[in-house]
C-alpha cells in the first residue's frame, strides 16, 4: 500500500510506503523535510511528475547543476587519490552512491537539473577508486605478509646458525 501526498513546500507529488505514514523524509524535490500524511489514497493514481510544479514555476525554471553530481566527482577524484594509500575505499564508495542518486534525480527531472556527465564521472570514478583501493590493500596485505614471512625464516635460519631445516 503507498501514500500519495503532495510536498507542503513546494507541490511535489510524492509517494510512501504505508507504514511510513508520520514519520519525516526530505523531499527530493526541495529537499525540505516533509510529513508523510496517515491518511491514505489509494483511489489516487500514481502522478505523473509535472515539468513544473505550481510553486515551483514562480522560481527561475532554470536548470541548475546538480550539487551530488558535483560532490560525487569530486570525492570520485579523492577517492583515487586516496585510494593508493589504502584508506580510501569509503571515500569511492561515497561516490558511487552520491553519483548514482544524482544521475536518477537528474534523469528524473532533466529540466531541473544538469550535470549528467558529473554524474557519471562521479561513479565511474569511485569505482575505479574502489578498485585501486581493493588492490592497493590486497596489495599491502600480501606484501606484509611475505615480509613477515621472510622474517620469521630469517630470524629462525640465523637462530641455529644457519642450520638448514625444511
Ligand atoms: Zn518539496
Amino acid at each position: 500500500m503507498r501514500i500519495v501526498f503532495r510536498c507542503e513546500h513546494c507541490g511535489q507529488s510524492l509517494e510512501a510506503e504505508a507504514d511510513m505514514a508520520g514519520e519525516h523524509m526530505p523531499c527530493p524535490s526541495c529537499e525540505r523535510l516533509i510529513a508523510i500524511p496517515k491518511s491514505v489514497h489509494p483511489e489516487v493514481p500514481p502522478p505523473v511528475l509535472p515539468v513544473t510544479s505550481p510553486v515551483c514555476a514562480q522560481q527561475p525554471v532554470l536548470p541548475k547543476t546538480s550539487g551530488m553530481a558535483i560532490a560525487s566527482m569530486v570525492i570520485g577524484i579523492l577517492g583515487i587519490a586516496g585510494g593508493w594509500m589504502c584508506c580510501g575505499i569509503i571515500l569511492p564508495i561515497v561516490a558511487i552512491i552520491l553519483g548514482h542518486i544524482s544521475f536518477s534525480q537528474i534523469q528524473r527531472r532533466p529540466s531541473e537539473l544538469t550535470g549528467k556527465g558529473l554524474a557519471i564521472a562521479g561513479f565511474t570514478l569511485g569505482y575505479v577508486g574502489l578498485l585501486f583501493g581493493l588492490i592497493a590493500a590486497f596489495a599491502f596485505g600480501t606484501f606484509a605478509a611475505t615480509m613477515s614471512a621472510v622474517t620469521n625464516e630469517m630470524n629462525r635460519t640465523l637462530g641455529q646458525g644457519g642450520g638448514i631445516r625444511r
